[in-house]
């Protein structure tokens, strides 16, 4: 699958990796002004690692959920159009206010994302819909989220297996979690992010 555009694999001295234009955030190596995106630190990186279809082109509105630190926030507004980061834990939304700084395209949010009443006045209809929550019930943020979706549009979603219950299979926890989201979404693509992320499951969608 293509990358989208904004992204490219580099070289940081010991092979080729994910990289995106822009002010690092945590650490990240960077070279002329790239910076690498680490896929075990990322889900959205592991599934572009992984060569999922996201379809992503890069310019897109996007609504991201689940932002912390702003770590792949920041990646995605570094290619992406004007990304909403929705966080509502008030440490890392402070770092992730400092990884907006320098990005005139990243919008932080200090939101909770099960109450997007809360932020539905600052935010214009998005082409993909981002989600990295870890909380239980991923699939009601998700389609409490379907509102801000272009009936185009495409939802990117990283499944935490132990968010939901950590007692339970993963497998079966998936498997719940994929019944409830098909109340609203067609699901595209699903894809363990196991060796990058465990009991990650990456999900493509559209609304339907
Ligand atoms: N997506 C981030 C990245 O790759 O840089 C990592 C996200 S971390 C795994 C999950 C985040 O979801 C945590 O920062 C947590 O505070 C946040 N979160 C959990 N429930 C939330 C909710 N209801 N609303 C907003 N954020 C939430």
């Amino acid at each position: 699958m293509s990358l989208p555009d904004g992204v490219e694999r580099r070289s940081f001295g010991g092979g080729e990796w994910l990289a995106t234009e822009g002010d690092p955030v945590y650490g990240e190596p960077t070279a002329g002004g790239w910076r690498r995106w680490d896929p075990r630190r990322s889900k959205l990186g592991a599934m572009l690692e992984d060569g999922m279809d996201t379809g992503l082109e890069g310019g897109e509105t996007v609504l991201y959920l689940g932002a912390a630190a702003g770590t792949t926030a920041s990646h995605v507004a570094d290619f992406a159009g004007p990304t909403y980061a929705v966080e509502f834990a008030a440490r890392p939304a402070r770092e992730l206010l400092e990884a907006a700084e320098p990005r005139s395209r990243l919008f932080p949010l200090l939101k909770d994302a099960r109450k997007p009443e809360t932020y539905a006045h600052v935010i214009e209809p998005v082409d993909v819909v981002i989600q990295d929550v870890a909380t239980r019930g991923q699939a009601a943020v998700a389609l409490a989220n379907r509102r801000f979706l272009r009936e185009d549009g495409r939802l990117l979603l990283a499944v935490k297996a132990r968010s939901e219950d950590v007692t339970r299979d993963p497998d079966a926890v998936f498997e719940s979690v994929l019944g409830d989201l098909r109340e609203g979404y067609a699901v595209r693509e699903t894809r363990s992010l196991t060796p990058f992320h465990r009991d990650h499951l990456a999900v493509v969608a559209e609304p339907r």
